[in-house]
């Protein structure tokens, strides 16, 4: 432990004498352009970068340290087909044969509920993730407003082949049955939301976006918040 021993001639603030003022009037001016300075230096600290289109874009700073670990994106051969009966409009969606069997035992118990859970996103590879991104830059979109509402490529739940987005994808499903189904019953089938309503986080809340983490609340893989209704 460093240990500053009383000292005469060490100023101690509260306790300076009138003639050390200005110095005092200098650390107040100078400590938030200081503390300024070190927060501008930790956003500077991410340098994560992804290619669209052989652009590289920088992610902003919500994104930065949340890839998704490569052992943790599904490979194709160890995806499954949902029921079809549970897509939107017989999409052909792909997920782990875990969260998709997990997936069908809570549909199967919302419908004796009489709530339809219908899925219309499940697995996403980065390419996908990449042409939903172009489509949002193409349209006009800056790329860090883009990233308020969906994952950088590689950063997105949707690539583990555990995150399912329940109909409709859209800021409405907050006030639909279904969730208010999903909110009391969803743990005990291993689904929990990813982005639960905060007024305070730096991304939109996606009552929609629902991942199977498994039979308790400890994520056994590391998974990041996504974004995604697209
Ligand atoms: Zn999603």
């Amino acid at each position: 432990m460093l240990v500053f021993p009383h000292h005469r001639n060490l100023p101690v603030i509260g306790m300076t004498p009138y003639r050390n003022i200005t110095g005092q009037l200098g650390l107040i001016v100078l400590l938030p352009l200081l503390l300024s300075l070190v927060s501008i230096a930790g956003a500077d600290d991410c340098h994560e970068t992804v290619m669209i289109d052989s652009v590289e874009y920088t992610v902003t700073d919500y994104w930065c340290g949340q890839m998704i670990d490569s052992s943790a994106i599904a490979k194709p051969e160890h995806l499954v087909k949902l029921p079809q009966e549970l897509t939107f409009e017989d999409y052909r969606i792909y997920v782990l044969p875990q969260a998709r069997d997990a997936f069908v035992k809570m549909a199967e118990a919302a419908r004796k509920d009489s709530v339809e859970l219908i899925v219309d996103s499940g697995f996403r590879s980065p390419a996908f993730q990449r042409r939903i991104i172009n489509k949002r830059l193409a349209s006009g979109d800056s790329f860090d407003e883009v990233l308020n509402s969906v994952a950088p490529p590689g950063y997105s739940e949707h690539h583990t082949g555990r995150a399912f987005d329940l109909c409709p994808s859209e800021a409405r499903f907050a006030f639909t049955e279904t969730y208010r189904w999903l909110k009391e019953n969803a743990s005990r089938y291993g689904f929990f939301e990813t982005l639960p309503e905060d007024p305070n986080a730096p991304l939109t809340w996606e009552s929609w976006h629902w991942t199977y983490r498994g039979e308790s609340d400890s994520a056994s893989v590391k998974l990041s918040p996504d974004s995604a209704d697209n």
